[in-house]
């Protein structure tokens, strides 16, 4: 099957101009001007008018508890599992997906059972072991035998720090997971990554600062999360990745004392830190709570990848950002920071991840996983198994 989309707006995400983008199989083939496939009708080839509309990689979505988390209200809270749909149809390509607070009833053999069924499915899929408590758990029994001996796991987390629901690890513990998943991921090829769930707790990062301080563990090996949370904790992460240090953005986080990514990019920006060095995840499947005007407390609900996309309207259009920088946190900087080859940016060569949006609005129009159409005029066309 070739792909033939012409004539839009191509953001790699740098600005390439108006082009035409050819898609051989599942890759990305070609850039350029009045591309032609002509193979005789030996290769179906399918063409998508680009006219009015830009071409953006498909997001990457590095923390989403895919097969639902939370829980916090009781059983009868425990959040449902994303389908295909609630990923496609918010331009989500690539999932990196892992356990919540609750790591006894949700456990790492299903996370990685859900994360092979959407791949299945079409989109591109990971996992990170371990759990929010520590000692983690795992598949092999440790945290370096999980990234070396199964395709899916790149990193460990998200692990609990400076929380209440934490299983409030010691400072050993913890240097002890990310230097295992360090040297797994050398040995495998991959980042290593230490997912750290930020809470709200007066420690804040001290755990991590201490960990490149004190040991040998680079600044690279971490990536804090819900780092917006508060006021403070977002000072400590900029200064973390003032230092050199990386930093995750939730995007559904709205709360008064949060700081919010359309607000805390640029702040970050404005403080000499480089666009390479921050990324943006939804926290999707979460629980969420729901308050009205009143601030009343009316239920809880369910987080899901849409805040990535109204983050980016939100960078571009409130924070002025240009859509090249404003994509780098939802493409290029996590694919290069999570290790994920021929992820995140419109390249020959590169996976065939791609969104069609709208350009005035920046609303969603098609999705394209691994070369295959999923979405159509901000239509599904290929359903998870229980979509309905
Ligand atoms: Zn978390």
């Amino acid at each position: 099957m070739i792909t033939i989309i012409r004539n839009a707006k191509v953001y790699q995400p740098e600005y390439a101009g108006a082009k035409d983008v050819m898609l051989i199989g599942s890759q990305i083939g070609v850039l350029g001007e009045n591309l032609k496939a002509d193979l005789g009708g030996a290769v179906p080839v399918k063409e998508i008018d680009g006219t009015g509309l830009i071409l953006i990689p498909g997001l990457i979505d590095g923390h989403e508890h895919i097969m639902g988390g939370g829980g916090e209200g009781g059983f009868h809270t425990r959040t449902p599992e994303a389908g295909l749909t609630d990923l496609t149809m918010n331009g989500v390509t690539t999932v990196v997906g892992c356990i919540g607070t609750d790591g006894v009833a949700r456990n790492m053999e299903a996370l990685l059972a859900k994360a092979h069924a959407l791949e299945e499915e079409g989109v591109t899929t990971y996992v990170y072991t371990g759990s929010y408590q520590v000692p983690v758990h795992t598949v092999t029994g440790d945290v370096m035998r999980d990234i070396m001996l199964l395709d899916k796991v790149i990193g460990v987390g998200e692990i609990a720090i400076s929380d209440h629901r934490s299983s409030q690890p010691t400072f050993e513990e913890f240097v002890r997971i990310a230097s295992d998943i360090r040297v797994g991921g050398m040995l495998s090829g991959k980042a290593g990554i230490v997912n750290v769930h930020m809470g709200d707790g007066s420690r804040m990062m001290d755990f991590i600062w201490r960990a490149v301080r004190e040991t040998e563990i680079p600044f690279s090996q971490f990536l804090p999360t819900h780092i917006g949370r508060n006021a403070a904790l977002f000072e400590s992460a900029l200064e973390f990745a003032k230092a050199g240090g990386t930093i995750d953005f939730t995007g559904s986080l709205d709360d008064d004392d949060a700081v919010p990514v359309h607000r805390g990019i640029p702040r970050l920006l404005d403080a000499g830190v480089s666009d390479d060095h921050f990324t943006i995840s939804s926290d999707g499947q979460g629980s969420l709570p729901i308050f009205n005007d009143k601030g009343e407390f009316q239920g809880l609900g369910v987080g899901n990848a849409s805040c990535l996309l109204k983050e980016l309207r939100e960078l571009v259009n409130r924070a002025g950002l240009p859509m090249e920088l404003a994509l780098k946190p939802l493409t290029a900087n996590p694919a290069r920071i999570l290790k994920l080859n021929r992820k995140g940016r419109i390249l020959p060569g590169y996976d065939g991840d791609l969104c069609l949006l709208c350009e005035n609005d920046l609303s969603l129009h098609t999705v394209i996983a691994k070369g295959q159409l999923m979405v159509s005029e901000g239509r599904p066309v290929v359903k998870g198994t229980f979509d309905l």
